[in-house]
């Protein structure tokens, strides 16, 4: 179970208070609030919006800048076939189980693991052990508080234990698994006791049509990756034929969440930003910029602790995790490296990150390996940045379907000689002996494996004839004599070398980063009343200064437009806050959106041209000329120099809002 959240000065983390303020200050909102609002769907107000244009600029410079990524920005309408033979039509589902009686539809594994957790709960009680408060699973799910009937009820140590290893592997379940939980723990609908039925499979895509043709099935896309995978040769091409490379998308996805929920964490609609890398599958997959990064320590949960039902972390440098196996590969380890960089760069709380890697079960149809960056939040463990090995499954599967040949050529620095089973056709007799049939039968010949050509060239020596499987014609096979074909050993020399790259994919969910970091920036200042501060980087903070006059008043207006004037010309985001509340209430306004400084215009200002610089988290100001302070914040904004450098060069004042709100009452 995940530790209980704190704020950043250890206290313990209080959600009604967070939730409040993000509705008081509009971060974010229920989207058709006025008519009836739709669950999982949600309208950022202007400080989230403005925090995740921050965000996306960021992950841009970070991601796509540095590392010379290719970013596309594909279409979001997807016909039904590229999802069909990408697997999602088929695959892409979660298990829901349903109470007849009700009609009410749970997800089934967050059903079994909100009942268990309850359960452990209760024996926790009774047991006089104190009870965790209200958490969730890593997918977010918010526990029930306690049901009153639950409480005080003492398991056997044998239950407890299995319940705990049910729960520490969770993700692997599929649906009959997870229907025989709910029949050996006699799990029920945990409102009105009610039997449930068997998990079904829901898909999570949303379905539409394309034009007023019926039957042009489409689907509004799970993700951005096969949009990217689909350009795949063309993207190659822009590259002037040079692997390694990487592909990124920004843009909408959208899933069709049985039970939305937790607020921006389960949702319906959401920003990804997704990176494709392609490697080629041979030489281990190594990164050539992987020693850059071998030294940083990542907290480890993997798939064979969860196995045996436990959560330990294992720390160590990503260096170490590779070499020991536990990482498959250095690309794979290079971008679990630099997501952790990333999150340390926008303010994510390092103590509350970690990384769990997937078991079989959980892995999605097209992974092989895959880790999850997760961020702890009041909801527990939370899956925000999921990093896949797709290996070659995406390009594979699309190349079939079209019959397009996506891969890479490499002219090989010396030709290679190699020696290899050629069947031959004779095309003139194929065509009037088999008909309608020739075809297909062709094609089988054409794609039959080497260890088949041989052991077929010796039936044909000794038969005369071979009989093939052709599964598309009416028979299912064809017997060809050996006037039709001829199969031999021959050499030939090879000049290029062709694969198929396999592709690291760390797929990021915007909105569920955005909410951790709010989270883990949030904290409450003492005071006559608590008031609530948002620590975002000034990197990240929807507005970079405050610009107060000390009074509404036309005397103040010459310095504040001149300041106004030269942060639009230096492009600082800026506010101008002329309203009759007293400084002291501006500034802790301005907190609570995550504004890292205030720059106030009083009397002394109009004789000297001087103004305070306040900062947000410490609460100290600096006085200096209007020129000398514009350097500063540009030099803070830019993240050139420290606030305690700032400290040590420029005049301290005796603060704070409290003397300026004292002048304010002159
Ligand atoms: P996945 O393709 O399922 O690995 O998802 C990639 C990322 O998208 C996850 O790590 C999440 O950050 C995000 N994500 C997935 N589903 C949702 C959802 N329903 N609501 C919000 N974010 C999501």
């Amino acid at each position: 179970m995940a530790p209980p959240m704190t704020t950043k000065t250890g206290e313990a983390f209080n959600r009604e208070q967070i939730e409040s303020l993000f509705k008081r200050r509009f971060f974010f909102g229920p989207a058709f609030e006025i008519h009836e609002p739709v669950k999982g769907l949600f309208d950022y107000g202007p400080p989230l919006t403005a925090i995740q244009a921050n965000f996306v600029n960021l992950w841009r410079k970070f991601f796509v800048n540095q590392e010379k990524m290719l970013e596309v920005d594909p279409t979001i309408l997807s016909p039904y076939k590229v999802l069909k033979t990408s697997g999602h039509v088929d695959k892409f589902a979660d298990w829901c189980t349903k109470d007849p009686k009700s009609g009410e539809i749970f997800r089934a594994d967050h059903l079994v693991e909100q009942v268990l957790e309850n359960r452990l709960r209760g024996d926790e009680e009774a047991r006089g052990e104190t009870a965790a408060p209200v958490e969730a699973d890593a997918d977010g799910k918010r526990k029930k508080k306690l049901k009153t009937k639950q409480v005080a009820i003492k398991l056997d140590d044998a239950v407890r234990d299995e319940y705990k290893s049910i729960l520490a592997q969770i993700d692997n379940y599929g649906g009959p698994e997870l229907g025989q939980l709910m029949v050996d723990h006699k799990i029920k609908n945990p409102d009105t006791g009610g039997d449930l039925e068997p998990p079904v499979e829901f898909n999570l895509m949303f379905q539409t049509q394309i034009g007023p043709v019926a039957g042009s099935i489409a689907y509004l896309r799970p993700e951005t990756a096969q949009g990217q995978f689909l350009n795949f040769n063309k993207l190659l091409e822009y590259n002037n034929q040079q692997m390694p490379f990487a592909s990124a998308s920004i843009g909408k996805s959208f899933r069709n969440e049985i039970s939305p929920r937790s607020g921006l964490l389960r949702v319906r609609e959401f920003l990804m930003a997704e990176i494709e890398h392609f490697v080629d599958p041979e030489g281990g997959k190594k990164h050539a910029k992987f020693s850059k990064v071998a030294h940083i320590e990542l907290e480890l949960l993997n798939r064979q602790v969860q196995l045996d039902g436990r959560t330990d972390i294992d720390r160590k440098s990503i260096g170490d995790a590779v070499k020991e196996g536990i990482v498959d590969n250095e690309t794979l380890g290079y971008f679990l490296a630099r997501v952790q960089m990333f999150m340390e760069t926008i303010g994510i709380d390092q103590k509350k990150i970690r990384f769990r890697q997937h078991m079989a079960n959980e892995m999605a149809h097209y992974a092989t390996d895959c880790w999850d960056c997760e961020l702890l939040t009041s909801y527990g463990w939370i899956e925000c940045v999921g990093c896949a090995d797709r290996s070659a499954y995406d390009l594979t599967v699309h190349s079939k379907a079209t019959n397009t040949e996506l891969c890479v050529k490499e002219k090989l620095p010396k030709p290679l000689e190699i020696e290899e089973w050629v069947v031959d056709v004779d095309k003139k007799k194929f065509g009037p002996k088999f008909k309608k049939d020739a075809k297909a039968i062709e094609t089988a010949l054409d794609s039959l494996s080497q260890e088949l050509r041989e052991k077929l060239s010796l039936d044909l020596s000794s038969a005369g004839k071979i009989k093939v499987d052709v599964p598309s014609i009416a028979a299912g096979s064809a017997e060809v004599e050996k006037d039709l074909v001829k199969i031999e050993k021959r050499k030939r020399m090879q000049h290029t070398r062709e694969y198929v790259p396999n592709v690291i994919e760390p797929s990021f969910g915007i909105g569920r980063i955005l909410y951790a970091l709010l989270e883990h920036s949030y904290w409450t200042r003492e005071g006559d009343e608590a008031r609530g501060v948002i620590s975002l980087p000034t990197l990240i903070a929807p507005t970079k200064v405050l610009v107060c006059p000390l009074f509404n008043m036309d005397v103040f207006r010459p310095i504040v437009n001149d300041i106004s004037d030269r942060l639009d010309i230096i492009d600082i985001s800026h506010l101008v806050d002329s309203s009759g509340a007293s400084i002291g209430k501006r500034y802790s306004r301005n907190d609570e959106l995550g504004t890292p400084f205030g720059i106030t215009v009083d009397y002394q200002s109009v004789q000297d041209n001087t103004v305070t610089l306040r900062e947000r988290d410490t609460t100290k100001q600096v006085r200096a000329s209007v020129d000398e302070i514009i350097d500063a914040i540009k030099l803070l904004t830019d993240g050139k120099e420290s606030w305690e450098s700032i400290l040590r060069r420029l005049p301290l004042i005796e603060s704070k809002e409290e003397s300026q709100e004292a002048s304010q009452e002159v």
